[in-house]
């Protein structure tokens, strides 16, 4: 199935599928909301928030505070905990009957499982982990003005049919590629959480926000899978996402790892409650587990303080952590990549800066 021009226009509207797990609406929701509000405010068109669940109750208009105009809400008893089958379904039933222009869906576990089975059922495209999504072309008007060797027929078309422009790292992260979907709708994009900034949290938008429930076709002949119980892991993650101070660590503290991750964790403390992080060699490495990874491929933070101990700044690492208000880098050698994200930096081996650094800062303190 393709569509044609007209089929396109019928489409409108940016919607965000908002994830929530007993009945609470994560971060990475309130995220798409605020990036999505800008873009509808660029597109001319209404932000709406889905919700899947059973049960849900006003808790959803929660949504509307951080820019929803409507949320659509699909309430049903199997819909309880996240199945791929019934999620899928649903959604895409919502999407066929309702038709929007865009569908934003959240990196997490469950999006990534989701948003390709449904861009597959819709036929249409989806691009995973963006880190930047435009309407306007503005910000690219002027290298394509500039460029000589592109024939900018075909783009310019698409700056004034205004497609959504998606945009996510490529070739190991040392490309951006943009991505457009000109021919299909919804256009489908997945965001990674932590990438997008959430807006100011409104009352009075919540106040307005308008709640609709639309019925749900769903039997247990849709399910080819049933959740029989839901195990918590037993070790308590790391938050990085949330965290205002970070302290990671690199392949640096080689000489010492256990060593290298208790300073890591006492100069966190110290700076006042802070969390330790690492590149994804001391991933790989076994010395912290997966959830402390930052970077392309692990998670994107924007904390207040972010300190880097022996991690060299490659483009992978940079890519989640270059939007941190400060930056702090202990590394011995002076040519770091590191080093030209910092906003401060010490060469050293960190096995001697970090405890002086300890030092200072509880002099201070004193
Ligand atoms: P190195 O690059 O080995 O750097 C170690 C640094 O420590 C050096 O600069 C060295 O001078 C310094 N050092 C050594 N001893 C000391 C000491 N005693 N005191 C002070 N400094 C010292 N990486 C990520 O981090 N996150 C990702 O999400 C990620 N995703 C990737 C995705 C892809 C597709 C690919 C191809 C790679 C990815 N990488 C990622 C890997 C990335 O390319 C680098 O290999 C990795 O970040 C290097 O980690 P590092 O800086 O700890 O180690």
């Amino acid at each position: 199935m393709e569509f044609n021009s007209a089929d396109i226009q019928a489409f409108r509207d940016i919607w965000v599928f908002c994830e929530q797990r007993e009945g609470k609406l994560s971060d990475t929701d309130f995220e798409l909301i605020s990036e999505g509000r800008k873009l509808a405010d660029e597109r001319g068109a209404r932000l709406v928030g889905v919700v899947l669940g059973w049960n849900l109750g006003d808790e959803v208009r929660e949504l509307g505070g951080y820019g929803a105009d409507e949320v659509i809400v699909c309430d049903h008893p199997l819909l309880e905990v996240y199945t791929t089958d019934a999620y899928a379904k649903v959604l895409c039933d919502v999407v066929m009957e309702e038709k929007p222009e865009v569908l934003l869906i959240g990196a997490s576990h469950i999006g990534r499982d989701l948003g390709p089975r449904c861009a597959a059922r819709l036929h249409t495209g989806l691009t995973a982990d963006c880190t930047h999504l435009d309407i306007d072309m503005g910000c690219y008007r002027k290298f394509l003005e500039e460029s000589s060797t592109l024939d900018l027929a075909a783009v310019k078309m698409d700056m004034e049919d205004k497609n959504l422009k998606m945009t996510r790292p490529a070739f190991g992260g040392h490309l951006m590629a943009t991505i457009i979907c000109p021919r299909f709708r919804p256009c489908m994009s997945t965001v990674r959480p932590g990438v997008m900034k959430k807006a100011a949290y409104s009352a009075e938008m919540a106040e307005r926000c308008e709640i609709r429930r639309v019925p749900v076709e769903l039997s247990d002949g849709d399910l080819k899978t049933r959740v029989t119980e839901v195990v918590k892991a037993a070790r308590k993650m790391v938050d990085l996402i949330g965290a205002d101070i970070i302290v990671s660590v690199g392949r640096g503290i080689s000489r010492d790892v256990e060593k290298g991750i208790a300073l890591a964790e006492e100069l966190a403390q110290i700076l006042g409650g802070g969390v330790v992080g690492g590149s994804r060699a001391v991933i790989d490495a076994g010395w912290l587990s997966a959830d402390h990874q930052i970077g392309q491929t692990g998670k994107t933070v924007h904390p207040r303080l972010y300190v880097a101990l022996g991690i060299s700044g490659a483009i992978q690492h940079k890519a989640g952590m270059q939007d941190s208000e400060l930056i702090i880098a202990v590394d011995q050698n002076d040519g770091a990549p590191i080093f030209e994200v910092a906003d401060y930096g010490i060469c050293g081996d960190l096995f001697e800066v970090v405890p002086l650094m300890i030092e200072e800062i509880k002099g201070v303190q004193k």
